[in-house]
């Protein structure tokens, strides 16, 4: 360990504070450091392994198709790619999928799908979309221009125009923006993930569809973190009640491949044509492999265990000692403790548990399939941490 921190530590940019703990192996929601401690995972690499680690569907998955050919440029067909896109496309009635290889670059396609329809349907040349404020929409030079939140920014100036900011709930500030027919999209995460694990409410984002609706303007929910099971059903809109133009796509959709995919409705389905967009990576035939052996199994039986999960989980936290509220939905759970975040992400480190932080909450990203005693297990350590 003392040597890969070391090497890790002279030679890797130096844009993560890591833990000093090394991740040697795993079995489903648990892992081992290269010290042979073991460790509970309750962040699943940031939402990602979605079935746990080493999971071994998704492994025969992946592994069959390695043996069979790793990568084709997209000038050709290969199968995971088109029975992935089959497949999102029927469990959601989206049209048509294009795929990248990262949350961030899911949201560039959406951002270029807005830019497009407005052009082609309303020759706009100057469109603006919405976000939130408090929002998250990835790392790349745009997508950090659709992120809401300004210390994201200063540093990186100047920023793709185009963008402007609403604060969560603010039906009124909605009305008001949506008068500049400039406005080509709004862009939305159901629950803010790095902001904290904020629920959107319903009214809210009703009223987000409503004006889209009226005005022709594109409803694109940023699904990156919460999509793929992760709060109980396959994507979190869908307890909104509300049909999306486009739907951006990653983390937990590969189970731990890079991928993301940007989900396309009727409306927009052929609004970037041929040449107007790609990838190298995109819809590589491993990646898509594995995601697929991730989405077939997140069937309506599964993520009602998803969501009892979620309930068990908050039935446990909620009014214990040292816990203000409980946030979320499903297995995306905002903790804010009385103690700093940071102290308690050490005891829960320290007693064998891996927890994440999203602002000053405590953020729980378990895998979908944590078996009931490994839950139980790590929020006993949590519920000691937190008290006070
Ligand atoms: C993580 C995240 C992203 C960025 O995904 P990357 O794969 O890191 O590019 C975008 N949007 C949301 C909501 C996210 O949680």
């Amino acid at each position: 360990m003392e040597t890969i921190k070391h090497i890790d530590d002279t030679y890797v940019a130096k844009t993560y504070k890591r833990f000093p703990v090394e991740i040697v192996s795993g079995e489903g929601s648990v892992c081992y450091g290269s010290d042979g401690k073991r460790y509970i995972d309750m962040g699943s690499g940031i939402g990602v392994t979605a079935f746990g680690i080493a999971d071994p569907v998704w492994q025969r998955a992946v592994t069959e198709q390695l043996s069979k050919v790793q990568h084709m440029s997209n000038l050709y067909y290969t199968a995971p790619c088109a029975y992935l896109a089959k497949s999102l496309c029927e469990k959601t009635g989206m049209k048509r999928v294009f795929f990248s290889n990262s949350g961030a670059e899911a949201n560039e396609c959406a951002i270029k799908v807005a830019r497009k329809y407005a052009y082609d349907k309303k020759g706009i040349t100057d469109p603006v979309i919405v976000t939130l404020q408090n929002s998250f929409h990835g790392r790349t030079h745009t997508t950090l221009a659709a992120t809401g939140q300004a210390h994201f920014h200063e540093l990186f100036q100047p920023l793709t125009p185009g963008f402007t900011y609403l604060a969560a709930g603010d039906t009124e500030g909605l009305t008001k923006l949506c008068e500049d027919s400039r406005i080509a999209a709004i862009l939305i995460e159901c629950v803010q993930g790095e902001g904290g694990v904020n629920k959107l409410s319903e009214d809210f984002v009703r009223a987000i569809a409503s004006v889209c609706a009226e005005k022709d303007i594109l409803l694109m929910v940023d699904e990156v973190q919460t999509g793929n099971g992760r709060t109980g059903t396959l994507y979190a809109y869908e307890q909104y009640g509300i049909s999306p133009d486009v739907v951006s796509t990653a983390k937990g959709l590969g189970g731990g491949l890079p991928i993301g995919a940007t989900l396309l409705s009727d409306k927009v389905k052929d609004t970037l044509a041929f040449g107007e967009h790609g990838s190298t990576f995109g819809g590589n035939p491993v990646a898509a492999a594995g995601a697929l052996s991730i989405v077939e199994r997140l069937t309506p039986d599964f993520l009602d265990g998803v969501r009892r999960k979620g309930e068990h989980i908050r039935a446990r936290l909620v009014g214990q000692s040292g816990i203000r509220s409980v946030s979320g939905l499903g297995l995306m759970v905002g903790i804010e403790t009385e103690k700093p975040v940071g102290e308690v992400l050490a005891f829960c480190m320290e007693k064998g548990v891996l927890c994440l932080s999203a602002k000053t909450k405590l953020r729980l990203l378990p895998a979908l399939n944590i078996p009931d005693e490994i839950l139980d297990e790590a929020l006993d350590v949590i519920l000691e941490a937190v008290r006070v």
